[in-house]
């Protein structure tokens, strides 16, 4: 799977008319704006690859802009989150922005919009306020206090930004048209009273701007050409150009909007994540089952993983959602061309082998990936005690079992062909320990008319490293969480089970972060909580497709 520049969709078509037409001087300049009000998500990934993307494919770049103008709600910490994120994605932007930064801009073209009749501070309460929009079936109606004087307007915005009134006093509203079909444009609020610090600009504001107001005086102060966004703002694309027109900008950047990414058996939205972070339903932004950027991290998919998948689902206008089926099978092929290959032991049972010396030590050379050569090879350990899997011993086997029974013969996986010759059981009749015998003449090779039954893997017991291992099922149990009347209600209660007398090769500890491939299970990332005396794995994706 070698990454493929950007697929042909919608947005690439028009950008490419667009430099085919020298419009914007022939530049593409895009941007990345989060609020920094909560981890990044797989939709945000979306949004990355396509920004970074149509800035890379055309020559251009992308800014990261933190649209920060909710006080209340955002945080340094997630600002920082972010930028490490977009980072790990493989991305570089060119400027890091604050719409913060912008603030003292915005405030004096909203006092443009006040000289030119355009704007007017309205003193009725939110509540009235939103009555008055109207709705979808009946107009708005005009507020009383829309044919302010631009003097009176000007008084009033001036206290209003010297902090000499109380949140919600009075709002500064855009002033276009009440009876618009667009409810959008019926004189929309672009400025209200907060008396909140902000993390980045401080405690010098009394006065926000709104987003729409906001967002495209930013894109325009930066040049950005293109403006690509979700489809949910496809009603305030005139507002958007509304306020650029009405302010007779330098520049006008095109908004384009795209549809969301949606993922089966997850919710992709930072409220509702906040909320199963805050309520302790997973732990934490980073838990493995989170659809975060710093969850998935975790559980072990690759950046080159994520951006294929976006390459994957392209880029349109049509509503979908992506089946999980398709995003496991991308981070699955990706693994398996490069996690290396190590044995690992989820269940273990005792096995003896009896024609080997308690004393026998022999060290495997074993390929770290069975078609990459590039990939090297590792040291492991054979003796004459060995774990195997419960699952690989059966009393009752079924007809063509390829594993042990009793009088079977199996290959160890990279060494000898055993037999299965007495089994040991504890007082209850549980299996506890498996004699078994050795064929000398069997390691890498087998003998002439030698017909094994299959293999399995292994660890070396007196070398094996004790593990925990963590398996991560689905986080909901329904695949629109969201069509739930409560959305929390459809949390997968099992969706974490966790082994905790594993045992692992040595040669499976690496790094933190670390994925492999345990053999015939599944691949598996090393956790940070692992430590010198505790090693922890979290379960990327199972081997097989278990959606067939
Ligand atoms: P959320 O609903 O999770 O809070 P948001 O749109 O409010 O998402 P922002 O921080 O405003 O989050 O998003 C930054 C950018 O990421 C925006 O351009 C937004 O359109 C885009 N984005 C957010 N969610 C998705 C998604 N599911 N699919 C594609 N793009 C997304
Ligand atoms: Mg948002």
């Amino acid at each position: 799977m070698s990454e493929t520049p950007a697929a042909a969709n919608f947005i690439k078509n028009i950008i490419t008319e667009d430099v085919a037409n020298g419009k914007n001087s022939g530049n593409v300049i895009t941007r990345f704006p989060p609020e920094p009000n909560g981890y990044l998500h797989l939709g945000h990934v979306k949004s990355i690859c396509l920004n970074f993307g149509m800035a890379e494919t055309f020559n251009g770049y992308c800014n990261l802009r933190f649209d920060d103008t909710n006080p209340e709600k955002e945080d340094a910490e997630y600002m920082d989150a972010i930028k490490q994120d977009v980072k790990w994605l493989g991305f570089t932007w060119k400027d890091a922005h604050h719409a913060s930064d912008y603030f003292p801009q915005l405030l004096d073209f909203a006092y443009q919009l006040i000289d030119k009749g355009l704007a007017y501070v309205d003193s009725q309460d939110g509540e009235t306020i939103r009555e008055q929009r109207g709705t979808l079936t009946e107009p708005g109606i005009n507020s009383p206090y829309r044919e302010r004087s631009v003097t009176e307007n000007r008084e009033i915005f001036d206290a209003m930004v010297a902090g000499d009134y109380d949140d919600g006093a009075h709002v500064l509203r855009a002033k276009i048209d009440m009876t618009s079909p667009n409810i959008n444009l019926r004189d929309p609020v672009i400025y209200r009273i907060r008396h909140h610090a902000h993390f980045h600009a401080g405690d010098q504001w009394k006065v926000y701007p709104m987003y729409d107001y906001t967002h495209c005086l930013s894109d325009m102060i930066e040049g950005i050409t293109h403006s690509l966004c979700t489809l949910e703002f496809e009603n305030n694309r005139p507002l958007y150009d509304w306020v650029l027109d009405a302010l007779e900008t330098p520049c006008h950047p095109q908004q384009i909007e795209f549809s969301r990414l949606n993922l089966e058996y997850t919710v992709l939205s930072k409220r509702r994540l906040i909320q199963l972070v805050q309520e302790g339903h997973v732990d934490g932004w980073d838990d493995p089952r989170m659809p975060t950027i710093v969850g998935m991290r975790r559980r072990g998919i690759t950046p080159r993983a994520l951006r294929e998948f976006c390459r994957s689902i392209g880029i349109s206008k049509s509503d979908g959602t992506v089946a999980m089926s398709h995003f496991e099978s991308i981070i699955r092929d990706d693994l398996n061309q490069h996690a290396t290959r190590r044995m690992a032991v989820l269940q273990p049972l005792k096995v003896t082998i009896t024609t080997l010396d308690p004393s026998y030590e022999q060290t495997l050379s074993l390929p770290n990936h069975p078609q990459n050569p590039n990939l090297g090879t590792r040291e492991v350990p054979f003796g004459n005690t060995l774990y195997i899997e419960q699952d690989d011993y059966s009393d009752e086997p079924p007809r063509k079992w390829k594993r042990l029974a009793q009088g079977q013969a199996v290959r160890l996986r990279g060494s000898y062909v055993i037999t299965c010759d007495e089994v040991i059981r504890d007082d209850q009749g549980k299996v506890i320990e498996l004699k078994c015998s050795h064929d000398p003449d069997t390691l890498g090779k087998n003998p002439e008319g030698y017909k094994p039954n299959g293999v399995i893997h292994w660890v070396s017991a007196a070398h094996a490293l004790d593990a925990e291992i963590r398996q991560y099922g689905l986080l909901f149990n329904q695949a629109n969480p969201m069509a739930a009347e409560h959305f929390i209600d459809t949390l997968n209660t099992d969706s974490l089970e966790t082994l905790h007398s594993a045992k692992v090769e040595p040669a499976a500890r690496e790094e933190v972060g670390t994925v492999y491939q345990f053999e015939r299970q599944g691949y598996y990332a090393i956790d940070p909580d692992s430590d010198t005396s505790h090693l922890v794995f979290n379960r990327t994706v199972a081997l097989r497709d278990s959606w067939k």
